[in-house]
């Protein structure tokens, strides 16, 4: 005969199984189909991140090919997080406008590697990403911003914006433990093979800088601890940003993955509660992906 007391604590295993399970998940939207970069086999990989969470359900909006986007007005409003892989021609103006609702209003974005090389001309856009590179991007654009003696300093000497050398695995050095994203994170992981985006300029407004690598010249780099993730304050809402990500491969680093998806549940909820740190996750002097 079944003893009470475990009857009840079956009971409420059952009970607390079926809320688990009923749990909404947070919705995402990827948004890709223009990119100087591999989108169509990066995308998927966000997609199975994100979804690998167990906190998201991912959806993902394709833009047509050309210059001529009208008609492509996906519904951010009906999504907490809206991941940008798209870095092509200018989107209609209507659904500049939704976007810019859409996070002033409280939604989540999130900046994949050159989705921060996108809408040069779009202000909102660059003052949403904080900092970006290429398609003319200079001293116009905001300052470079800078690690020097421990703190973070915005330069505005002249020059371009956006650069990278050779592709390598290079260390990403935390610097802010505090943020919801790094809290308890190691303090450095070595990141897989990928380009380090060196000398992004843009805004800079509301910018907090977590994580820095360091730009060797000997690999064509800058000689600077350069910004490797961010968030920015927009309205009411949250951006994640990490320059990393030029190819599936380097999308594979566990380093990667693991702040993908709290980046993106934090610009989604605010919070953070993927908080376990996977066993495979990289050794400061130690690639680790996963096939
Ligand atoms: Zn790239």
């Amino acid at each position: 005969m079944l003893h009470r007391t475990s009857f009840i604590a079956y009971g409420l295993s059952l009970f607390l199984a079926i809320a688990a399970f009923a749990e909404p998940k947070l919705k995402a939207l990827v948004v890709d189909g223009q990119n100087n970069h591999d989108w169509k086999s990066t995308t998927p990989l966000l997609k199975k991140h994100l979804e690998d969470s167990g906190l998201f359900t991912v959806d993902v909006a394709t833009s047509p090919s050309g210059t001529d986007l009208a008609g492509f007005e996906p519904k951010f409003a009906d999504y907490q997080a809206v991941v940008s892989n798209y870095n092509g021609a200018a989107w209609p103006k209507a659904t500049e406008d939704a976007l810019v609702a859409f996070v002033h209003g409280g939604g989540g974005l999130v900046v994949v590697h050159a989705a921060n090389n996108s809408f040069p001309e779009w202000k909102e856009y660059n003052e949403m990403i904080g900092l970006g590179g290429w398609g003319g991007r200079n001293e116009k654009s905001g300052p470079y911003v800078r690690f020097k003696d421990g703190k973070f300093v915005r330069d505005t000497s002249p020059g371009g914006g956006g650069s990278h050398g050779s592709q390598h695995p290079f260390q990403v050095v935390v610097r802010n433990d505090k943020h919801p994203i790094t809290a308890g994170l190691p303090s450095a992981w070595m990141h897989a093979p990928d380009e380090l985006y060196d000398r992004l300029r843009g805004p800079a407004d509301n910018l907090t800088i977590l994580a820095t690598a360091y730009s060797d010249p000997g690999t064509g780099g800058t000689g600077e601890h350069e910004p490797m993730i961010m968030t920015i304050g927009y309205g009411q809402g949250r951006v994640f940003h990490t320059p990393m990500g030029h190819s599936p491969d380097a999308m594979r680093c566990v380093g990667f993955i693991v702040t993908l998806q709290r980046g993106s549940e934090w610009a989604a909820t605010g919070k953070v509660t993927h908080t376990t740190i996977p066993e495979d996750f990289p050794k400061p002097n130690e690639v680790s992906v996963r096939k």
